[in-house]
């Protein structure tokens, strides 16, 4: 088959697709296709994703290879590549865009697809308008990894590899991740149309994502009838809820600049992320990231300045500015509830108690003492909850007194409980399989050498995390020592 699609040429994906943020017009986007990569190759794909999509069975057609790659326009669909603006660690950055993620449309089914690593875009800036393989593979995982933990985030329906050349610190390969969500609208969406002063344009695109989907902000009677209000108390709602998950589960993003906050509250455009090992509050996993504006204690916080950039960017659709700050403020209240949440289901408390902060804050007090491992210690807790002796768990602590101390108190807070918990509740918290990122490194060394097997094994584990997976147990032991040399950039 030829690189450079013929005009005959297209690939039938077997989808129907829609009108979607084409709709929008051309004050939102560029047409475009992408550039194509020499002989693809498959690396790793979720059928999860294409039965999501509605796929055909056999959907990993030679020409679905070409067509995921950029080689060969999808029957059907217009690509573009929309534009955006941001604030980028903490200033405004003006113009930015999908420089190297193009979209194909979206589906009968409501799901976008974009090709990330397509080519250059005219929102490319210095960029090239690739990925490479390894953090193509990072996404991919992660992704998937988080989804099936019950974190909102856009999946992944598959990554493609070509011998291409991409020069970023040392000279990688080029990848293409087919990325999947309702919407890839993000909050720098907004704030591009608000900071050129374009209203009518900020009101179409706020009218597009209220319709499709916050329908309920226009019936709400909160804030004087006001849906732009509305859409904003939704969106700090859905964001702090997703915070609360990150931080549960020990995910650190990296780079929570605006352009990377998704309107539907998923997470969105991995990078240096990372899921933590030991427990460190102030840990930064992005290595460009000096000052720990990113770090994991500071993404509760990030968010909700994010949120702001937000409201201020909703303002002239809201006009009053105390609506705005009202829709914004939900987030205060509604981050640390559903964190302690997340705290109760980890730890197995089957109700409510005002005193519970406290008590994990003693418990979190201690593990960042001792940096004691995040996944680890929370699997040996579920076990230990489901009946499983307590010494594996105490072994975790230098401490031990320390340790015993707490889990005195953990007895008699579990004992003014009226009912008892599942036994097995903990163990659907906490996973026994975590994309770490010295896991993450050994798929993707074995993927450089054309070996796709740890990409596919990795993805099996992390599709159901909580499970026990007889044989897997290297898997799920601590991070070997090299693990804290891994280096992870913003360079992707
Ligand atoms: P990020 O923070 O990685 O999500 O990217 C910030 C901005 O840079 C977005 O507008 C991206 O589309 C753009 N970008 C990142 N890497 C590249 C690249 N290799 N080529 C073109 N644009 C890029
Ligand atoms: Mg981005």
């Amino acid at each position: 088959m030829s690189l450079l699609a013929q005009d005959a040429e297209v690939a039938d994906l077997g989808l129907r697709w829609q009108p979607g943020f084409a709709q929008l017009g051309p004050a939102f986007f560029t047409r475009l296709q992408p550039t194509p990569l020499p002989v693809p190759y498959w690396v790793g794909h979720s059928d999860a994703v294409a039965r999501l999509l509605g796929l055909p069975a056999a959907w990993r057609t030679g020409a679905a290879l070409e067509a995921l790659t950029g080689n060969l326009p999808v029957a059907g669909t217009d690509p573009l590549a929309t534009v955006y603006s941001g604030h980028q660690f903490g200033v405004w950055a003006g113009q930015l865009g999908d420089g190297r993620a193009i979209l194909l449309g979206e589906t009968a089914g409501r799901q976008e697809i974009q090709l990330k690593g397509a080519g250059r875009t005219p929102y490319s800036r210095m960029g090239d308008g690739r990925a490479v393989l390894r953090s193509s593979i990072r996404e991919f995982l992660a992704s998937e990894a988080l989804h099936a933990l019950g974190v909102p985030t856009t999946r992944a329906l598959c990554v493609t590899g070509s011998d291409a050349p991409v020069y970023r610190e040392t000279v990688e390969t080029a990848a293409v991740t087919t990325r999947v969500a309702p919407s890839f609208i993000r909050f720098g969406h907004f704030e591009h149309f608000a900071a050129a002063g374009r209203v009518d344009e900020l009101r179409a695109l706020a009218d597009f994502v209220i319709d499709r989907f916050y329908p309920d902000c226009r019936e709400a009677a909160a804030f004087d009838g006001n849906a732009y209000a509305s859409l904003l108390h939704a969106v700090s709602k859905r964001t702090a809820d997703l915070i609360a998950r990150w931080q549960a589960v020990g995910f650190c993003h990296g780079v929570m600049n605006t352009d990377n906050m998704s309107i539907l509250g998923l997470t969105i455009d991995y990078g240096p992320f990372q899921f933590m090992d030991g427990f460190n509050p102030a840990h930064i996993c992005n290595h460009s990231d000096s000052a720990g504006r990113y770090a994991y204690n500071q993404q509760p916080q990030v968010a909700y300045w994010n949120l702001f950039c937000l409201a201020q960017a909703l303002l002239p659709l809201i006009g009053e500015e105390e609506h705005a700050v009202a829709a914004v403020g939900v987030y205060r209240v509604r981050f640390p509830a559903a964190f302690l949440d997340r705290m109760r289901e980890k730890l197995g408390l089957p109700d409510a108690r005002e005193d519970d902060g406290a008590l994990l804050d003693a418990l979190l007090r201690l593990m960042a003492s001792e940096r004691t491992d995040w996944p680890i210690f929370w699997r040996r807790w579920a076990e230990h909850r489901a009946g499983a002796d307590a010494a594996p768990v105490r072994d975790l602590f230098v401490d031990r007194a320390a340790f015993d101390a707490w889990s005195l108190q953990f007895s008699e807070r579990l004992a003014q409980a009226p009912q008892a918990a599942a036994p097995d509740a903990a163990l659907r918290a906490n996973p026994r399989f975590v994309l770490r990122n010295h896991l993450a490194q050994q798929a993707i060394e074995r993927a450089q050498s054309k070996d796709f097997g740890g990409v596919a094994d990795l993805l099996a584990l992390l599709q159901s995390p909580c499970e026990e997976h007889p044989g897997m147990d290297a898997h799920a032991g601590f991070p070997p020592d090299w693990a804290s040399t891994i280096e992870i950039s913003c360079s992707s």
